[in-house]
């Protein structure tokens, strides 16, 4: 399988080359050159296998020859032996047929850990091929990085640096960044906010020399690989619920785009998907870009939902690739206006081609806890601030009630305490496997929000 960018005019790639370079040199995303289907008797097949052998069957076609099969399932197995609930990526019923995918089993709480635990897997066995040693560099408002600390932690051929803004993440966030002990982790709290973290890194990949002296590599949402990774549970919830035969819908709570794109690969795999329905807070630019056709920016406002407090979704560039024919030269185009100008419109016949494909929804603060507190109510099941926005969407979407609807569960209630219990009164208590994070000692570096300090830094410390 081939890989190429959004804007047509990088290097055509392998598999692992896509996954280790992650940024095209032309500004883009990598994308599959074509999309691989399943049929219907091997979608049927999935039910009953294990979280596992659906993720190897679904990913296999993406990955072609850079691992053997019996590689690719030793990864994925070792990928999931942390989660701690044998179905990996259970559901829960909240309504007659409305169901919640919980994705947070994974070490750090959140859904960023399906994708992230693979990576750590793949990249440690591709650069043991080859030989490479590579610094992962990246920036977080608080899920990410500490997804990317819990996997890349020990791995051999990987220093990992992640950004993040000093005092503005939750304490569980920085504590999960800060106190994994693994000699290849560095956690930078870096003096600014996290749009100063995300620039800090773009322009260390944009300094091409100390990319190629540093082997420098990035595991953001970028990253093709962990797109794929996501579109595995859109398999096994929609086979639980009876696909192929019936349709399923998803809810998904989103900022980068990552996730829900994730369901429009399975779609395009061949999974009965009926709609998809991009949820936001009040940070709503996909919302308002489904609605009228015009994608602009309008200013960041903190929620009590962070992890979507996003208005460049980059992962949203894939979707223009597709809802444009695939023309690199539109994309690039469209993508030169929004850092120009703010925004764009899109095409009448791309809005229709979006449309088909999606429903947006917008939910407000108050809303958000609303819901918190109504569905602790309906269903003793206490969700996080970033599900609870995706719930309430669905129940403003709603279609035909014979469908069943998922809404995908992207976070823990206990990595955001204080929301949760504000809204419903209930403190959600951290899993056994955490119950010490306040104990455990914290390895902090603070760095100047310097260009040339940080990289004298990362320079310094993987010498
Ligand atoms: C990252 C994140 C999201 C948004 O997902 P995208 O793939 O960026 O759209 C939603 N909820 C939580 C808890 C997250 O950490």
């Amino acid at each position: 399988m081939n890989y190429v960018s959004t804007r047509g005019s990088a290097p055509v790639l392998g598999f692992e080359e896509a996954m280790l370079t992650g940024l095209a040199r032309d500004g883009g995303l990598y994308v599959p050159e074509t999309w691989p289907t399943l049929s219907r008797e091997e979608i049927a097949a999935f039910a009953g296998l294990s979280y596992e052998e659906v993720a190897f069957r679904v990913m296999r076609p993406f990955v072609g020859d850079a691992f053997t099969d019996d590689e690719f399932r030793g990864l994925i197995d070792r990928a999931y032996a942390g989660f701690r609930h044998v179905a990996r990526c259970p559901m829960v019923q909240i309504g007659p047929n409305d169901w919640l995918l919980e994705l947070f089993h994974g070490p750090t709480l959140a859904f960023k850990d399906v994708a992230m635990q693979l990576i750590g897997q793949l990249f440690e066995a591709s650069l043991k091929k080859s030989a490479r040693r590579v610094t992962i560099v990246g920036a977080t408002s608080g899920d990410t990085g500490s997804a990317a600390i819990e996997a890349f932690a020990g791995r051999e051929g990987v220093e990992i640096f992640i950004l993040y803004p000093d005092g503005r993440v939750s304490e569980v966030q920085r504590r999960q960044m800060t106190t994994p002990d693994a000699a290849n982790v560095h956690a930078l709290a870096i003096a600014g906010d996290f749009d100063a973290a995300q620039a800090r890194v773009k322009d260390m990949f944009n300094d091409h020399a100390f990319r190629d002296e540093v082997g420098l590599a990035g595991v953001n949402s970028i990253n093709w690989a962990r797109v794929l990774a996501q579109a595995v549970y859109y398999f096994t919830a929609a086979v639980s619920l009876g696909a192929p035969e019936r349709k399923v819908s998803f809810t998904v709570p989103t900022g980068n785009f990552g996730d829900v794109f994730a369901g429009y690969v399975a779609k395009r795999m061949g999974l009965p998907i009926d709609r998809l329905v991009v949820a936001t807070n009040r940070n709503d630019i996909l919302y308002r870009t489904i609605a009228g056709g015009e994608h602009r920016k309008a200013g960041v406002q903190p929620t009590i939902s962070p992890s979507m407090d996003i208005e460049v979704s980059s992962n949203f560039e894939r979707l223009l690739f597709e809802i444009y024919d695939r023309e690199g030269a539109a994309v690039a185009e469209l993508m030169e206006e929004l850092a120009g100008q703010g925004g764009f419109e899109l095409s009448q016949g791309a809005l229709a081609r979006l449309r088909d494909e999606f429903d947006g929804a917008r939910t407000s603060e108050e809303e958000t806890r609303d819901t918190i507190r109504a569905t602790r109510e309906a269903t003793g099941e206490v969700i996080c601030p970033h599900t609870a926005v995706a719930v309430h969407a669905a129940a403003q979407t709603r279609g035909a009630p014979e469908v069943p609807m998922v809404v995908l569960a992207t976070a823990h209630p206990a990595k955001f305490p204080d929301a949760v219990e504000a809204a419903c009164g209930v403190r959600p208590a951290l899993p056994p496997h955490m119950a010490d994070l306040f104990d455990r000692p914290e390895r902090i570096t603070h760095v100047e929000n310097d260009l040339a300090a940080i990289e004298a830094l990362i320079r310094k410390t993987r010498a």
